[in-house]
């Protein structure tokens, strides 16, 4: 079942490398049936997801990724089912833009001092539709030979402490919900995996979490080892949040795993889809 459902993916809009439309078609190929869409803090490429996924004969699941700050950290909350014309969604949406535009030009001013020049313009040219991110500056400087491949060039001038680091405040997490939750959507927390938040922290966020509004957390995603997967599902049972299961996909020979290979959830977790009709409908 998990293996027709993917719902955590980027297009070009965001950070990833294929269209909406190539997307979906790639998905199509790998057996993906129901796919997510969940561009970082963009909306953007919906539309032409919908096109697509209706001539595929797929389902499209309105998603987004947003960038959050909680206790001096970066989190990322998925909204699965949102609706793309809330208006506090939209305008929320549309201020992480414009800080995301403010850290760019932060990022090129630290790459500057090192010596390397251009970053801004460059790493624009990767980001032809939607926001700027840490990966169209990476792409930049894989393309200029400053580090061998995505992962070297993070460790290298992306990471805090490094460079092309630029502290950023995002989004509460309070305010992220309130506007997933207002639009009608299923706020999910992506990738827990991911935070090296300790256990102790783990648990603080979890509860925040769910008191704010949160239905469900990632127990499957293409980042968790296969530790991480049991792990996650024990907590989600132990919150009562519904289980997710999403690839995280940027595209060819991007970082984590490609679509249709994911692991099934855990026996006894309930996934977020489990009172969806267009997922019944794939039983
Ligand atoms: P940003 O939201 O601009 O900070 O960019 C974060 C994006 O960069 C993530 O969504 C990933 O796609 C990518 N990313 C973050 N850390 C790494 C890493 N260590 N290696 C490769 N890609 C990464
Ligand atoms: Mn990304
Ligand atoms: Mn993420
Ligand atoms: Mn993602």
């Amino acid at each position: 079942m998990s293996s027709l459902i993917d719902l955590h993916s980027h297009s070009t809009v965001s950070d990833g490398t294929l269209t909406p439309a190539e997307l979906f078609q790639h998905a199509f190929e790998r057996g993906i049936r129901v796919l997510a869409l969940t561009d970082h803090d963009d909306l953007a490429g919906l539309e032409e997801a919908a096109i697509t996924s209706r001539d595929l004969g797929m389902t499209l699941i309105n998603g987004v990724e947003i960038s959050v700050t909680w206790n001096r950290r970066t989190l990322h909350v998925l909204g699965l089912k949102v609706s793309s014309t809330h208006a506090p969604l939209l305008a929320g949406l549309a201020e992480i833009r414009a800080g995301r535009h403010a850290r760019a030009v932060g990022m090129a001013a630290g790459l500057d001092q090192i010596g390397i020049a251009g970053s801004l313009e460059g790493a624009y040219r990767h980001a032809k539709r939607g926001i700027i991110s840490r990966s169209h500056f990476a792409r930049y400087l894989v393309e200029q030979g400053h580090a061998k491949d995505f992962s070297a060039v993070f460790k290298k001038y992306m990471v805090k402490g490094k460079p092309g680091y630029c502290e950023h405040r995002w989004a509460s997490l309070e305010d992220a919900l309130d506007w997933i939750i207002g639009s009608g959507g299923i706020p999910v927390l992506a990738h827990p995996g991911r935070y090296d938040l300790g256990k102790t922290n783990m648990l603080t966020l979890l509860h925040e979490f769910r008191e704010l509004g949160g239905k469900g957390i990632e127990v499957v995603t293409g980042s968790h080892t296969a530790e991480m997967v049991p792990h996650f599902a024990r907590l989600a049972h132990q919150f009562e949040l519904l289980s997710s299961s999403g690839s995280d996909y940027h595209g060819p020979g991007q970082t984590y795993t490609d679509m249709g290979r994911l692991p099934d959830l855990p026996p006894g977790c309930v996934p977020v889809w489990h009172d969806w009709p267009e997922a019944v409908a794939l039983q």
